[in-house]
């Protein structure tokens, strides 16, 4: 399995929705704890439809990935307990909530945990085998509501940021530093979603010709449970940027880049567009192997910084 597509459906169209973030968050979770990265060993996404069909749809860069998600279509989303409150269930929902632009509306708690609980026992569908999606069947109408949207608009809060940033760099030591930036982002911006209930907005960055800034935004859900608690990210934020940048982890990293072939593996590659827009310059294989050495790593590492923004304050990491 190197690529795959995968579909369940529910017709709760934000039933479906909160279903999609509790598998995806768990699936990348169980990636991380296992080692493996978004970008250097897998790609992974989800969708949900007006339709209330989710479809998850990935792929593997290498075996250990593949090993890990060989049996995809029957892994389960964590739902956590009763003891728990089910607590991934809150932060899903608190999650559509901040991507949503109308606030949601939860029926009956009971019956979603219920609804939830019957999509995870059912399998996922491989596309391959799928001939037509939802089906005619007559649906149980009252099960169609369970979560909806309003008509107010969810008042999201301003949004939680995290910059990385260089200054004073030559330009080969940017280009590598844009996508080391890029890389951190997405495993730190996946776990603060998971634990902070926060939807992954966008990602930019900004060249002011001396200091580069990469800048992850996430939406805040103002209805959430509890209020972020900016100590608390920076904690987890920090761990995460230690465990993502041992020796071990940045050699794979210039692994991944100095392999990269535009005409062999596009997609297992440094998006072209992602250089061209922030640098102003194209680098090809070849620019890539002569970037990604283990020089130019400890030459950034000692020169980036980190900071956390929510609100009016600030935190350096
Ligand atoms: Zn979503």
């Amino acid at each position: 399995m190197k690529y795959f597509t995968i579909v369940k459906y529910h017709p709760c169209v934000q039933l479906a929705h909160a279903y999609e973030h509790l598998f995806v968050s768990t699936i990348t979770e169980y990636l991380y704890q296992h080692n493996r990265y978004k970008l250097l060993d897998y790609s992974l996404n989800g969708e949900t439809y007006e339709s209330g069909v989710i479809v998850v749809n990935g792929e593997c860069y290498n075996n250990e990935s593949e090993k890990l998600l060989n049996n995809i279509a029957t892994m389960k989303a964590d739902l956590g307990s009763e003891k728990s409150g089910y607590l991934p269930v809150a932060q899903a929902i608190s999650q559509i909530g901040a991507e949503e632009p109308n606030m949601l509306y939860v029926g009956n708690p009971e019956r979603v945990i219920k609804e939830l609980k019957k999509l995870n026992t059912k399998s996922w569908k491989n596309i391959d085998s799928v001939s037509l999606l939802p089906d005619t069947k007559a649906v149980n109408e009252d099960i169609v509501d369970l979560i909806y949207p309003t008509n107010q608009l969810s008042n999201i809060n301003s949004p939680l940021e995290l910059n990385i940033e260089i200054k004073d760099q030559p330009l080969q030591i940017c280009a590598l530093w844009c996508e080391l930036a890029r890389f951190i982002g997405l495993s730190v911006g996946q776990r603060i979603c998971h634990n902070f209930s926060t939807y992954f907005s966008s990602e930019h960055i900004n060249n002011d010709d001396t200091t580069m800034t990469y800048t992850a935004t996430f939406s805040v859900n103002r209805h959430s449970q509890s209020e972020i608690n900016l100590e608390e990210v920076a904690l987890l934020s920090r761990k995460t940027i230690n465990e993502i940048i041992t020796p071990d982890v940045l050699m794979r990293f210039s692994a991944y880049l100095s392999s990269a072939s535009y005409s062999h593996n596009p997609h297992f590659a440094p998006d072209i567009s992602y250089t061209a827009q922030n640098l102003g310059v194209l680098i090809g294989s070849q620019g890539w192997k002569n970037i990604a050495t283990s020089d130019n790593m400890k030459k950034i590492l000692q020169a980036v910084s980190y900071s956390l923004h929510y609100g009016s304050s600030s935190i350096d990491l």
